[in-house]
């Protein structure tokens, strides 16, 4: 019965292509068995593309002059741009954005710094966009990211490392979300 219905789906939204669906269910249901329905795997197979991250360009890095040569670097190393824009965070946004930290000694540090003036926020494109951003800025503390890389050029403390960059898929979404509506998505 499982099996008709996805074969039917198949057939109703997509009938040029019915022989790739019908793969792709096959290929679902060998890993997953024939609980999930057809919107399930679609919802399952969007989120495992992994090609949105989130980042924001922090406020020592603003105040530098560096917001121009960060975002070409960004584009330079094949991240897309699906949203931008210049912000500001206040105090409680930066606590309620940062909350994962709350038991840690440098929270309130980091939420006073991360209100202390304008950032850019924006979303990237990229295959693989969370691993490949986390590369492409280095590690947290500038001084041990590797040569070229953001951190290492624009930041100029851990605290002050230039930018941030979403460390899961369901961060990204989340922290979009904590900045634009869908309106605002190229
Ligand atoms: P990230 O994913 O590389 O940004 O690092 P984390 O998620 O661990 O930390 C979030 C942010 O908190 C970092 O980007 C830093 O700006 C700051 N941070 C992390 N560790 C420290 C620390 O030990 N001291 C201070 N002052 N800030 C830190």
């Amino acid at each position: 019965m499982t099996e008709f219905y996805f074969k039917m789906s198949g057939y109703i939204f997509f009938p040029s292509s019915q022989n790739k669906i019908q793969h792709w269910c096959s290929f679902w249901q060998a890993f997953y068995g024939n609980s999930f329905t057809f919107a399930q795997i679609i919802k399952k197979s969007i989120k495992m593309t992994g090609n949105i991250t989130f980042t924001m360009i922090k406020p020592k890095a603003m105040e530098n002059g560096n917001m121009g040569k960060i975002i070409a670097k960004i584009i330079e190393g094949g991240f897309k741009v699906k949203a931008l824009k210049l912000t500001s965070l206040t105090k409680e946004q930066a606590m309620e954005f940062y909350a994962v930290h709350k038991e840690r000694p440098f929270y309130n540090g980091l939420t006073d710094f991360m209100s202390s003036g304008p950032i850019v926020a924006a979303i990237l494109e990229k295959d693989n966009a969370i691993k490949a951003y986390r590369d492409y800025i280095g590690a947290t503390n500038p001084s041990d990211a590797e040569e070229g890389t953001i951190r290492a050029l624009y930041g100029t403390s851990i605290e002050a490392n230039a930018v941030h960059g979403s460390d899961s898929d369901e961060n990204a979404q989340i922290e979009a979300g904590f900045f634009f509506s869908k309106r605002e998505w190229v």
